[in-house]
């Protein structure tokens, strides 16, 4: 609760920091003296200068997936009780978004976490009945494509140009969105597993295209109070964004380059709605990006955001690190 009143008083918004290990492969590259976390900043020694970025909690390289969902566990209740919900996985490509959000078999991260506790709570709570929903898409250049579409692979372009945002009476939809009932988490997981992969395999310009594209997956949540026969919608976001690298300014040509910049382009469309919501400004621009118009209506009002920001430890990833300190910055 002391929790939620926090969050009530922050414009909703709270940015997390998570500092990545260094890998096996990289134990030579050591974690230097130029990226320090702490509890509530990550300071920076560049060219000789200290600069110090405040959070509302850093996540040190040594933490657990645990550690994490026990942080993010509270807002997953606000989706619960009626709040609309988006969890966003932010960072250069390597520092740690899809281990955060997907995790490991033997590492489960936000999103199997996710629907176990949602499954745990609602066993709890037998005043109310819920009903739990998914659907799963991917942003790539301004295209939407459903991930959990049967056989995803032949996929026509006829069936993606469906995918259109249009705003209903209930809120932003996503028209011929697959949507699933889930009645228990492994069900739920599979499912989630089957979207992941099909991220991976489509669009066929080959090439390693996940890092470019922002990979959405929408639990809807309605719970209908049995005494007093009220019934409530809410959604919950995981996001797993694409890699924040700045690729206009590296040796990045021909499709690598036109992705790198519509990524680019929402990210920043994302950094522009969050500040805008932070400053309580009058006008927040959500329609910059396919990204921010789909989360219009579970960003502002009676919604609740948590934007985990990663950093790499290298010394080598430097830039991108205060790129990334700097977006986390503005978020708050
Ligand atoms: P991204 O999705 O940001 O591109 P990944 O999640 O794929 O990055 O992480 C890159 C690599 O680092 C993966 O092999 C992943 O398992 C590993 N990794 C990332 N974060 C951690 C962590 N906190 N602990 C252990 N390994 C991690
Ligand atoms: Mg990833």
């Amino acid at each position: 609760l002391a929790l939620n009143k926090y969050l009530d008083l922050k414009g909703n918004i709270r940015v997390f920091c998570r500092v990545r290990p260094l890998l096996q492969n990289e134990q030579r590259a050591r974690l230097g003296p130029k990226v320090t976390p702490e509890t509530d900043e990550v300071k920076v020694e560049t060219s000789g200068k200290l600069r110090s970025y405040k959070f509302d909690r850093v996540f040190l390289p040594v933490c657990l997936q645990d550690e994490i969902f026990a942080e993010v566990e509270p807002i997953i209740r606000s989706a619960l009780d009626g709040y609309n919900v988006c969890i966003f996985a932010y960072g250069q490509t390597g520092t740690g978004k899809t281990f955060t959000m997907e995790g490991t078999k033997g590492s489960p991260g936000i999103v199997p976490r996710t629907l176990q506790h949602l499954f745990y709570e609602v066993s709890l709570d037998k005043s109310i009945d819920y009903t739990f929903t998914i659907s799963m898409l991917e942003v790539y250049k301004g295209y939407l494509q459903d991930l959990l579409v049967p056989n995803h692979n032949r996929m026509t372009d006829a069936q993606t140009k469906r995918l259109t945002i249009q705003m209903r009476s209930t809120g932003i939809e996503v028209e011929n969105l697959t949507e699933v009932e889930i009645t228990n988490v492994n069900q739920a997981c599979r499912l989630y597993w089957k979207g992941s992969h099909a991220r991976s395999t489509s669009w066929t310009t080959a090439n390693e295209t996940s890092s470019r594209s922002h990979c959405l997956f929408r639990i809807t949540i309605s719970s209908c109070y049995k005494r007093a026969g009220v019934k409530c919608l809410s959604k919950l976001w995981l996001i797993d964004l694409g890699g924040s690298e700045r690729f206009f300014k590296t040796h990045a040509n021909g499709q690598t380059l036109e992705e790198g910049k519509a990524l680019n382009v929402s990210l920043s469309a994302l950094g522009d709605v969050i500040s805008a919501l932070q400053k309580r400004q009058p006008h927040i621009p959500y329609r910059n990006s396919k990204l921010t118009q789909i989360l219009r209506d579970c960003m502002g009002k009676n919604s609740k955001a948590l934007m985990l920001v990663h950093v790499s430890p290298k010394e080598d990833d430097l830039g991108e690190t205060l790129c990334s300190l700097g977006f986390a910055s503005r978020a708050r």
